[in-house]
């Protein structure tokens, strides 16, 4: 397979590139330590629905000029036709637009509207769903976190029990989600509701829901992680009232609703040029000086960073293969479970080797004290969480063996 690009797909990217270069505001550029972010497909340093109400002032516009500048060209959801807001871009050029401003480590926009919700109420929404809620995400200016885990019901997501019962016109919602990504941050969640407890199977009892996250009985409870820092949340609904018109697709069929939902989440760009920096900088430390001072190259670490180097290029060519069979019109399917099995345990491997490097200079915490600014023993905690967010690698082997290879189940 040759990747490399056509004439008008180089001429794209030397679009992209020059308009990231004249357009990303120099005020969001992180003045401080570049923290890592635990969603692998995100860059270090950014975290665009935070940055846009930040404190500080220079950071929260900045984060609101970028989104309008990507806006004005359609590109905070390339790939939507352009009467939502979009760019009506190929997948490929979408593909290219993110890598390169992965490169260029500027970060996406509005990630969960634009690449989560958005494909799916384009394929499932009523078109006055459409009208309403795409614009504003394809603008930036409403953004939209992911209400499916609940306590008891993460891999096992039919199980889920927060109810919603009919009473005219509306749902009424009582029960409780999460680890939603953000939710303290988003105006809108998409939540999965059971509406049929006595279903025969758990699945075809579940409904697909819009709700404002400040309607009366929404809750929201920031969840504190081991850094200190506040990335999810539980929410908790009491009576709350959501109009029938804020369901997406028939009741009960909301779990194709949101299986859709899951496979555009699987398929992306950026962790596999995230994975190519540290990498490069890893190698890069090696080669010099305070390298050869502070970090050990033995044989067995070089054939190790080599093996790391290949399983980089296999995650880009798996990558590549998705954005290509999304090229020819498929929604991608176990291939993106490929994606995310392979490239959440090679999060993990790229951390440990990173790590190794440094022998007990690993054990450095504080970026100012630490060669390389601690950035593999940072990787290391981060990337815990890459092998059961968006899915556990147990459920993707088991999605991989049932829906790709076809192996009985049980
Ligand atoms: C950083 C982060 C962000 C997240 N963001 C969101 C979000 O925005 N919205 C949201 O809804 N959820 C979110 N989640 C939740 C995530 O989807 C769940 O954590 C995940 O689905 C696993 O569910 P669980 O934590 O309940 O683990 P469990 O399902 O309890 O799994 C425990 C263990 O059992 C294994 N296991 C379970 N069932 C099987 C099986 N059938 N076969 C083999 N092994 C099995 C699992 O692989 C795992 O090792 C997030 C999680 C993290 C870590």
């Amino acid at each position: 397979m040759n990747w490399d690009d056509t004439p008008e797909e180089a001429a794209f990217r030397a679009e992209a590139r020059a308009f990231i270069e004249e357009r990303f505001p120099a005020s969001y550029r992180p003045a401080g330590e570049e923290e890592q972010s635990l969603e692998p497909e995100d860059v270090a340093g950014y975290n665009w629905p935070v940055d846009r109400v930040a404190g500080d002032p220079g950071r929260r516009e900045g984060a609101r000029a970028w989104a309008a500048a990507l806006a004005e060209r359609g590109w905070i959801a390339p790939h939507w036709p352009r009467e939502y807001g979009g760019a009506g871009l190929s997948a490929m050029e979408e593909f290219i637009l993110h890598e390169e401003m992965m490169r260029a480590r500027v970060p996406t926009v509005n990630g969960i509207g634009a690449f989560l919700l958005g494909p799916t109420l384009l394929v499932h929404g009523t078109e006055e769903q459409k009208a309403r809620h795409l614009p504003a995400i394809a603008k930036g200016e409403a953004t939209w976190a992911q209400g499916f885990s609940e306590p008891g019901s993460g891999s096992d997501l039919a199980s889920l029990r927060t109810r919603a019962v009919r009473d005219g016109d509306e749902y009424v919602v009582d029960g409780q989600k999460v680890w939603t990504s953000l939710g303290q941050y988003a105006d809108w969640l998409f939540v999965l509701v059971r509406t049929d407890p006595d279903a025969e199977r758990p699945h075809r009892g579940i409904t697909f829901l819009l709700i404002p996250s400040d309607a009366p009985g929404v809750t929201v409870r920031p969840i504190t992680d081991i850094r200190g820092a506040e990335p999810f949340c539980e929410i908790f609904f009491e009576g709350v009232r959501v109009p029938v018109a804020d369901r997406v697709g028939e009741e009960n069929r909301g779990w194709y609703v949101a299986m859709s939902a899951l496979g555009f989440e699987r398929a992306g760009i950026g962790a596999t040029i995230k994975y190519e920096q540290a990498l490069a900088e890893l190698v890069g430390y090696l080669r010099s000086p305070e390298g050869a001072r502070f970090a050990r190259t033995s044989p067995a670490l070089r054939q190790e960073i080599a093996r790391r180097r290949t399983e980089i290029r296999v995650l880009y060519n798996l990558a590549r293969y998705t954005v290509s069979r999304q090229a020819a019109g498929e929604e991608p399917d176990f291939e993106a479970s490929i994606n995310q099995l392979f490239g959440a345990e090679l999060h993990q491997r790229i951390a440990r080797t990173g790590a190794r490097a440094f022998g007990r200079s690993a054990a450095l915490w504080e970026r100012a004290d630490a060669p390389l600014g601690a950035l593999f023993t940072h990787m290391r905690r981060d990337s815990v969480a890459s092998t059961f967010l968006g899915g556990t690698t147990e459920i993707q082997r088991n999605v991989i063996a049932t829906r790709g290879l076809h192996l009985p189940r049980g």
